[in-house]
């Protein structure tokens, strides 16, 4: 494998790029200058530097000096926590949030499920999931309803199951209650490139 092939190999792992894709990529960083490349380096070891997961909700955020292991979202105290939206992945918390149709609370189930999967639980955030509702259970920020916000495709489907049957007791002993996002969004609906209207109406109709 010569360092074109490493290279290439690397950038297919991104969401969204094959391996043709991959390959511009690397003859486009070819006949870039070495300060571009320099500067392409160092925001990448930089990037893990500056970044951290929130304990919380599992989001990336920037961790600027002094705000400790909560995103901004969990650590302020004047958002509704009686509301929980469980989401895919990061930028569909910041495609939700950007839209401010929605002021509760977030959690990031970190993938999807999979309709063929024998190990789930090594796959998605459910025993987190579990421990974040039953340490939400106490007065006055108690925990009254979770959203499951996926993409309306199968495996968002299969998800919303999986989930709604993994919480199932644990829900009905604490008095939570569930919901979907659903009717306002088409089927094949990827809740990241989702406008405000889309959200708004996926919201109110959630069930
Ligand atoms: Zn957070």
């Amino acid at each position: 494998m010569d360092i074109v092939d490493k290279l290439a190999e690397i950038f297919k792992e991104f969401p969204g790029i094959g391996e043709r894709q991959a390959r511009r990529f690397v003859y486009f960083l070819m006949s870039k200058n070495e300060a571009y490349t320099g500067n392409l380096v160092s925001l990448i070891a930089d990037l893990k530097k500056e970044v951290s997961r929130c304990k919380e909700c599992f989001r990336f955020f920037i961790n600027k000096k002094g705000v400790g292991n909560l995103c901004e979202i969990c650590a302020d105290t004047n958002i509704d926590s009686s509301m929980l939206m469980v989401v895919e992945k990061d930028s569909d918390l910041e495609s939700v949030k950007k839209s401010r149709v929605y002021t509760g609370k977030y959690f990031i189930l970190g993938g999807l499920v999979p309709i063929v999967e024998k190990n789930t639980k090594s796959r998605v955030r459910i025993e987190e999931l579990k421990k974040k509702i039953t340490s939400n259970n106490k007065e006055p920020d108690k925990l009254q309803e979770i959203i499951l916000a996926f993409s309306l495709n199968p495996q968002g489907n299969h998800t919303d199951q999986y989930i709604r049957e993994q919480l199932a007791d644990l829900l009905s002993k604490q008095n939570i209650s569930i919901s979907s996002l659903g009717r306002g969004l088409s089927t094949g609906t990827e809740l990241e490139y989702s406008d405000n209207d889309t959200l708004k109406n996926a919201l109110k109709t959630r069930q």
